[in-house]
């Protein structure tokens, strides 16, 4: 009987296909066998619906897996029934996969009350659970990971075995009988009695503060729409203003709160279940995410999560009520206390939160490695890359040998390429304290312990002082291998190039925060010209100059008196302070600003927002790293868009875009939020017109745009409608945060190029 021999190639292993195969060919009555190979999937078929077979192979793939290619030819088939093989030993991709969003089969699971798993906290399958944050090395293998704690009972050691079962080697299932417990304790670390879901549900219904064993580490956990809990939260964690993410059962139950469209739908279900930025609706949760436009807004992504909420549902049979709308809002914020890692383990979440949380609701799986929740925008763009998405790779265009790179300073991340693949670790934070620093060091030996890597090269920011830059240079040493320096701004551009496969000479626009330039000087709005390793650059905003170093980036007022100063305005100070910052006092930084005293001069647009938001009376301190420019954007956003101020910035030589002229427009601007979005329109022309004419002077057509401004969505579009009216498009950051968070990555693709033309 002639039947097909067919090949797929993607993310197929470890994630149901087999047993997935299995039942798409019984169902359609076909002969032959599937099986797991070196290359992925071989399957052998024969039958007469044949054809039908071959159009929902890929279509109706499990839920993890990415079918990359399919490739089929004639074969005799001359089995009678289908069987799944044993795998081709020895010859099996390892790899280990993402954390994914319980699966709907397991929370029907879950949702059953004469299924074993009713209610049960842990209840996965190869199509959603744990992945990354269980795993200590390949191959992905429950010995390899914390579930290897928990020997499986028989019943589950039958599912596992059972070829056709949805938990066929499903690394981290388990049941009531045989896997994990969850545990209540109280603030002084006492078990409490009763029902540890119940019990959680009522402390936070009571306003209490419940520390959450997650994923990839603890959430602080109260109700959302307690006003003083909320209070009490941010009072207890120091976190005064930055914005939390809220948990919500569905969609339907946030209408009020947020305007969640198509792409953020699909965002919040797909199975990486990230928090989603959407703009804010008419009614505001009080105190989550004070004067920005958008809230952070997240699905329960693990069975313990949706049992809080089955459980405020009154434990329903059945899965009708995940539809309706549930009164349960949870603040969710990552228990980080001081901006320290997140705590991971039992122990040390009593001991770090003591003071913080009220109650801890445990268990007994263990955290290999801690990774935070991801945020993302519709775009979709990454703001943080973590849970759901590491490791995950980026597709290169080409190979090369592999290499380590270390990252920069803040939102940082390291990265491991291998092969065609970049493998960017999940977000790692500040390396401003020695835990953080801690956190880099795992992070480093745990990827490369994932991946099964000994780099050939190490790459690193420039600056000397970062403690990404002195492990680089310790590892490179003890491996005898070489470490490359990469420059902020380089790398931002080179990320973008690395993921949209631009081997060519481009002109890159790098806006961003303060970042160290080559010359040494304090970079952050720069026009450059990429190729591969040279890069030139063209021009840079016009300089700023810092009133007492970092103070003035904590501090808007500063800049917009910096701003005013340095565009020969400094006889508008006076009033324009006395208007809304009365209790300022400008005469100490005026002597700083005309003595040049400890006033080192940067060309960051950060800086230039900041002014801006500082000069509108935004804000005269900002209690978090660009929150003035976030919230100046909030207000644009609301305005909606408008033209640009006419003759709001002058471009000399081509070479330096000054804002100064568009600062009197600000002054006269009677409405915060039209200033506002006048200054995006005004920035984005300005922007737009630099690179329009550096593009017909260099002769490179494309055009890269990256750094932390890049995730200003009202200034991209804007950016991009002016850019397509010239005939032109940017490449943007897309599977990559556009922010620092991507910078390793850059550096990473810049060392391998290195690597090449030596
Ligand atoms: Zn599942
Ligand atoms: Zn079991
Ligand atoms: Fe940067």
């Amino acid at each position: 009987m002639t039947g097909r021999s067919i090949r797929v190639r993607g993310l197929v292993q470890g994630v149901g296909f087999r047993p997935y195969v299995w039942r798409l060919a019984n169902e359609l009555g076909l002969n032959g066998w599937v099986r797991n190979d070196g290359a992925g999937v071989s399957i052998a078929v024969g039958g007469k619906k044949l054809a039908e077979f071959l159009e929902r192979l890929p279509n109706e793939a499990p839920r993890l897996a990415r079918v990359d290619g399919i490739k089929v030819l004639e074969a005799e088939v001359s089995e009678s029934g289908f069987a799944i093989l044993e795998s081709v030993a020895g010859d099996i991709s390892t790899a280990i996969g993402p954390d994914a969003a319980i699966c709907p089969e397991c929370i029907a699971d879950i949702c059953d009350p004469n299924n074993r798993r009713w209610r049960y906290a842990f209840t996965t399958c190869t199509h959603c659970g744990p992945r990354y944050t269980v795993s200590r090395r390949i191959p992905y293998d429950r010995a390899q990971t914390s579930l290897a704690a928990f020997p499986l009972c028989p019943p589950c050691g039958a599912e596992y075995s059972a070829a056709v079962d949805r938990r066929f080697h499903a690394e981290t299932t388990c049941c009531p009988d045989c896997g994990p417990q969850l545990s209540l304790l109280d603030a002084a670390g006492t078990q409490m009695l009763g029902d540890p879901v119940a019990e959680t549900l009522r402390l936070l219904r009571d306003g209490k503060i419940v520390a959450i064993k997650g994923l990839g580490g603890f959430h602080l956990a109260c109700d959302a729409r307690d006003a003083v809990a909320i209070a009490e939260l941010r009072e207890r964690k120091q976190r005064e203003e930055k914005p939390l993410a809220v948990m919500a059962l569905n969609a339907a139950s946030l209408q009020d709160y947020a305007r969640i469209g198509p792409v953020e739908l699909v965002l919040l279900k797909s199975a990486a279940a990230p928090i989603v930025l959407c703009p804010k609706a008419e009614t505001q949760l009080s105190g989550i995410a004070p004067g920005l436009a958008w809230l952070g807004v997240m699905l329960p992504a693990t069975p313990l999560h949706l049992l809080l909420w089955h459980e405020a549902a009154g434990q329903p049979a059945g899965t009708d009520w995940l539809a309706q709308p549930n009164d349960l809002l949870l603040v969710m914020t990552s228990a980080n206390p001081h901006g320290e890692p997140l705590v991971i383990d039992n122990d040390e979440a009593v001991e770090r939160l003591t003071g913080i949380a009220d109650a801890f609701l445990l268990h007994d799986r263990e955290i290999v490695v801690r990774c935070d929740d991801s945020v993302v925008r519709a775009g979709p763009a990454f703001i943080r890359r973590a849970r759901g998405y590491v490791p995950l790779p980026i597709p290169l265009a080409s190979g090369g040998p592999s290499v380590l790179a270390l990252g920069g300073f803040l939102k940082n991340t390291v990265c491991v390429m291998k092969g065609r693949e970049a493998f960017l670790s999940q977000h790692i934070g500040g390396l401003d304290n020695a835990a953080a620093i801690g956190f880099l060091e795992e992070t480093v030996a745990h990827l490369l312990a994932i991946l099964d890597v000994k780099p050939d090269l190490i790459a690193h920011d420039l600056h000397p002082d970062f403690a990404s830059t002195h492990l680089a240079l310790r590892l490179a040493d003890e491996w005898g291998i070489p470490a490359l320096a990469v420059g902020h701004h380089h790398a931002h551009i080179a990320a973008i190039c690395a993921e949209h496969g631009v081997n060519e000479p481009v002109i890159g626009l790098a806006i961003d925060g303060v970042g160290l330039g080559p010359d040494g000087g304090l970079w952050g709005g720069e026009l450059l010209r990429v190729d591969g390793n040279d890069c030139q650059r063209l021009g840079h905003l016009k300089t700023l100059a810092l009133p007492g170093g970092d103070r003035a980036a904590r501090e808007p007022w500063r800049m917009a008196v910096s701003a005013l100063y340095g565009a020969g305005m400094e006889y508008r100070i006076g009033g324009w302070l006395k208007q809304y910052y009365p209790k300022r006092d400008a005469a100490p930084l005026l002597i700083m600003l005309s003595r040049n005293l400890r006033c080192p001069p940067t060309s960051s647009l950060g800086r230039w927002f900041d002014a801006a938001a500082g000069l509108l009376g935004l804000r005269d301190e900002a209690q978090y790293e660009g929150q003035a420019a976030m919230e100046l954007e909030g207000l644009a956003a609301r305005h909606g868009p408008v033209e640009p101020v006419v003759g709001g910035y002058r471009l000399s030589d081509q070479h330096e875009l000054d804002f100064s002229p568009m600062l009197l427009a600000l002054l006269a601007c009677p409405d915060a939020a039209l200033g506002a979005a006048q200054f995006h329109a005004t920035v984005a022309a300005g922007l737009a017109e630099w690179l329009i004419a550096a593009v017909d002077r260099e002769k490179v057509a494309k055009i890269v745009v990256g750094g932390g401004c890049a995730m200003n969505a009202v200034l991209m579009s804007a950016l991009s409608r002016q850019l397509k009216a010239a005939g032109l498009t940017q490449f943007e950051a897309q599977q990559a945060p556009p922010n620092d968070g991507g910078l390793a990555l850059g550096q990473a693709w810049l060392a391998r190029r290195s690597f090449r033309s030596q």
